[in-house]
């Protein structure tokens, strides 16, 4: 499952952040489509990965799945793509760059002292 590897990338991160004292009430997670994040079972491995640890007890994770982008090379638009199909929705040319899709960063993080 490779939610549990981003789970433990993603608290690799965290811990050095946050010590004893406080608690993360909520964060926020942003992931490209072609990051091919399943958000429940990403939500499942941080779970089993924060269980016991009262720095995450009842934290919200909140997981934002962006879209990927493509530039058509012809007509120079941008736009989202949508169920993988390499088409510019413009020109209809076939020649187009991924431009975005592979996000993966903390976006936002709330802590609180306890
Ligand atoms: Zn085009």
């Amino acid at each position: 499952m490779h939610e549990t590897g981003i789970a433990k990338r993603l608290l690799s991160v965290i811990h050095p952040m946050v010590d004893e004292k406080k608690r993360i009430t909520r964060i926020k997670l942003r992931f490209g489509e072609l990051k091919m994040v399943q958000k429940e079972l990403l939500e499942t491995a941080f779970s089993i990965l924060t269980r016991g640890d009262k720095r995450f007890r009842d934290t919200i994770l909140e997981i934002e799945i962006r879209p990927v982008r493509g530039k058509c090379n012809i007509c120079r638009k941008e736009f989202d793509i949508k169920n993988f199909e390499m088409r510019c929705p413009f020109c209809g040319e076939t020649s187009i760059d991924i431009t975005g899709g592979y996000e993966s960063e903390i976006v936002e993080m709330e802590v609180e002292d306890v």
